[in-house]
C-alpha cells in the first residue's frame, strides 16, 4: 500500500477524522492489524486563518509548498490536503512537487455525477462559496452548484471559525446549519456538498432529506483506493 501525505491541521479538528477514516478504511479492507502507511503534517491553524482573514494568500501559497515538498521528501507517494479552503492554493502548492495531489472538489464532483445528481447545495467557508476556485471546478465537471445566501453564508462561514475549528459543537448551531441545508433544497438543490471538512461534525444523511456528500469520506475513500492500486 503507498504512503498517503496528509497536510492537515486546517483545522485540527478535521484533520482527527480523516485519520480515523483512513485507519477505518483500511481496517475494513484488510482486516486484522492492518492500518495505514501515512505522512500527517498538521499545522498551526491559528496563524493561517490570521493570513486567510488578511487576503495573503501568497504567504500560504509559498508556505504550503515548502510541505507539500517536506511530505514527498518525507517519502510520501500521494499527497491529500486535508481542507477545501485551501485548495485555493493547489498549483502554487504542487510547484515543483511530483506526486500527484488528490484534488477534494473533482473528487466530490465525481462522486456526485455518478449518482446521477446535478445541482448540489454548497455549504463551506465564505472563500469556497463565493470564490471561483472550486465553483468554477464543480462547474467544469458539469455540475451546476447552489449556493446559500448572504445571510446564510455569514452564518455558515462563522459556526466553522467560531466554533467547528475548535471543536465545538452545538445544538444550536446544528440547528442553523439544518434550516440553511433546507433552503438550499427549497431552491432547487438535489444533493448537499458537505464543502467543508468540518460541517460533517453538525451535518449528515441523518439530518439532510437530500444525498449528503460529505467533503472528509470522499477525500478519503479516493485517497485509500489509491494507496491500494499496486
Ligand atoms: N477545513 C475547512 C475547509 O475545508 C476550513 C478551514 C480552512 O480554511 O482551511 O475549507
Amino acid at each position: 500500500m503507498k504512503t498517503i501525505g496528509i497536510l492537515g491541521g486546517m483545522s485540527a479538528a478535521s484533520t482527527q477524522l480523516y485519520y480515523r477514516e483512513l485507519c477505518a478504511l483500511t481496517r475494513g479492507a484488510q482486516g486484522g492489524l492492518h492500518s495505514p502507511q501515512l505522512l500527517i503534517r498538521s499545522l498551526d491553524f491559528a496563524p493561517i486563518a490570521a493570513l486567510q482573514a488578511a487576503g495573503d494568500w501568497a504567504a500560504m501559497g509559498t508556505m504550503l509548498n515548502a510541505e507539500a515538498r517536506a511530505l514527498e521528501r518525507g517519502g510520501a507517494e500521494i499527497l491529500i490536503l486535508a481542507t477545501n479552503t485551501m485548495h485555493k492554493l493547489a498549483d502554487e502548492m504542487m510547484a515543483g512537487v511530483t506526486i500527484p495531489l488528490l484534488h477534494i472538489a473533482d473528487a466530490t464532483a465525481a462522486a456526485i455525477t455518478a449518482q446521477g445528481l446535478r445541482r448540489p447545495g454548497l455549504m463551506a467557508t465564505a472563500f469556497t462559496m463565493e470564490q471561483e476556485f472550486y465553483t468554477a471546478r464543480l462547474r467544469a465537471a458539469g455540475l451546476d452548484p447552489v449556493i446559500p445566501d448572504a445571510a446564510d453564508r455569514a452564518t455558515t462561514h462563522r459556526i466553522i471559525y467560531d466554533e467547528l475549528c475548535r471543536d465545538v459543537v452545538t445544538r444550536d448551531s446544528r440547528a442553523a446549519y439544518e434550516g440553511i441545508a433546507a433552503r438550499l433544497v427549497a431552491q432547487g438543490a438535489d444533493s448537499l456538498i458537505l464543502g467543508c471538512t468540518e460541517v460533517g461534525l453538525l451535518l449528515g444523511a441523518g439530518n439532510v432529506t437530500v444525498p449528503v456528500f460529505d467533503t472528509v469520506l470522499i477525500h478519503c475513500r479516493v485517497a485509500h483506493d489509491l494507496a491500494c492500486q499496486a
